[in-house]
């Protein structure tokens, strides 16, 4: 209804305008532009499940003229084409018919048309997010995208100084990065359901750590990597006029200090989410892209590609690249969830779910069945660097709302930055630290910080992982900044 009005009320204003000729360019304007925001939409809801937005847009944006060919016969099956070519055709027909048998509305009818829609649309008029949520806030959106090409351009080769002797640093820091983990759907954090079985025996073995109170940067993956991985921060939204990719990485960081950076993906590489993970991934010394093409939609390996291929780099000596940052980044429990897991992690039935509303309880199944096998996953990687002098940090990037926001109580997927409520649930996240027993005899100082953390939680938000990482690895200062201050053993 509140489309109807507006498409109306617009029409109707543009219909007086005068002389006939700028009416007509207005008028073949505003129908172009409708019909791409059209068929864009038209194809996200139905092929995608959701309305074009920001991400989407970064992956419109940030091809080249190949990829986005790629992409689109990976992605435009040939009947929607079809579909669309024939609803043009229809309009066409229409407008034809209708200046031919004069079918429009006289003055008087117009008039009373007009005054009957304004009193329809006067009670939508204040509803704020009608507005935001519309072709103007997406435009905006449009013109504040900035993605570079590559990072490496952007280098600043920081100052850096160390604690101690660059000796003491780990051989090995591991940064996993998950995906659409909800905290409150994970068994380490008393979740009812026990989805965390591999990880709560690491925990149990004093191996692992999990902390309480931390939170993501955004509740989308693009927006969320980008903060996570660089010492660009929420508190510079609004201080700098400097951009997140000029700001050093955690990846640029780390080479100063001499560790060679590996990248394992399990998103794809050309994907709708993934135009900054890409990035990073590109700046790494060795990057692996184990999806190559198309979208995640289509994804057809689980994440233990991710231990398969890294398995032999791991046991390697090698001089070359050695101390090594490795980053590990999942599939995890990106929608559709079902397709996350293999069939003998079906271990969670509707069933489970009685006391669920009857529709919710397949999306609940599926989703917890994720997060199983991501503990199996997560665990797995974490085991690889059971004998050697390791950290692997687990973090996913951010949440999942999962039907816990009243006001839309039949939402599961990424919290919106515009709702609070939902963006508050959808950045709630786990949290997780892996000590390897060389690790923990290597360097009990740390040790003792990651243990008083765990029991004393503090609230942290990932966009400062960068000064965690650099924690760990000694340094004490980078550009000046003081390091500690930042981190969260701090
Ligand atoms: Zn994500």
């Amino acid at each position: 209804m509140h489309c109807f009005v507006l498409t109306y009320f617009l029409t109707f204003l543009i219909g007086l305008i005068r002389p006939t000729i700028i009416r007509r360019i207005i008028q073949i304007i505003l129908l172009s532009v409708a019909t791409l925001d059209f068929s864009i939409n038209f194809y996200c809801l139905f092929h995608l499940k959701y309305f074009l937005d920001a991400d989407l847009l970064q992956l419109i944006l940030g091809t080249d003229i190949n990829e986005a060919k790629e992409f689109a016969s990976a992605m435009v099956p040939t009947w929607v084409i079809l579909l669309l070519t024939i609803l043009l055709l229809l309009l066409i027909g229409l407008g034809w018919l209708s200046c031919k048998h004069n079918m429009n509305l006289g003055k008087k009818a117009s008039l009373v048309a007009l005054a009957l829609t304004t009193i329809a649309i006067a009670p939508h008029f204040h509803i704020k997010y009608l507005w935001k949520d519309g072709p103007i806030y997406r435009l905006s959106e449009l013109l504040e995208y900035d993605m570079p090409n590559q990072l490496n351009a952007y280098y600043s080769h920081p100052n850096i100084s160390f604690n101690n002797q660059q000796q003491d640093m780990p051989a090995n820091v591991v940064l996993i990065i998950g995906e659409s983990f909800a905290r409150s759907h994970s068994s380490l954090y008393g979740y009812d359901k026990p989805t965390n079985p591999c990880l709560s025996e690491l925990r149990d073995n004093s191996l692992l750590f999990a902390f309480d109170s931390i939170n993501s940067p955004a509740p989308t993956t693009a927006e969320s990597i980008q903060y996570m991985l660089s010492t660009y921060s929420h508190s510079d939204d609004n201080n700098t006029n400097k951009k997140w990719y000029e700001f050093v990485s955690i990846i640029e960081a780390l080479q100063e200090c001499g560790y060679g950076c590996s990248w394992f993906g399990n998103q794809a590489r050309h994907s709708i989410k993934n135009g900054t993970a890409r990035l990073y991934a590109e700046a790494c010394n060795r990057p692996f892209f184990l999806q190559q093409e198309g979208s995640d939609s289509f994804n057809d390996r689980y994440d233990n590609v991710l231990i398969d291929s890294s398995f032999q780099y791991i046991n390697q000596p090698d001089q070359k690249h050695s101390p090594r940052f490795i980053i590990y980044h999942m599939m995890g429990s990106h929608f559709d969830f079902k397709m996350r897991y293999p069939s003998e992690y079906n271990h969670f039935k509707e069933d489970d779910y009685a006391s669920e509303p009857i529709e919710h309880r397949t999306i609940l199944a599926t989703y917890d069945n994720s997060i199983l096998y991501n503990d199996y996953i997560v665990s797995q990687i974490m085991n690889l660097f059971h004998d050697k002098d390791a950290v692997v940090i687990y973090v996913p990037d951010h949440g999942q709302v999962m039907y816990r926001n009243q006001k839309r109580p039949d939402y599961y997927a990424h919290g919106f930055s515009r709702d609070s409520v939902s963006y508050a649930l959808g950045v709630e996240i786990p949290f997780i630290i892996y000590a390897s027993p060389v690790f923990q005899k290597q360097h009990p100082d740390l040790m003792s910080l990651i243990n008083s953390r765990q029991e004393h939680p503090k609230t942290w938000n990932s966009d400062e992982l960068p000064y965690l990482i650099m924690h760990i690895v000694g340094i004490k200062e980078i550009n000046g900044k003081d390091v500690k201050d930042k981190s969260l053993l701090n």
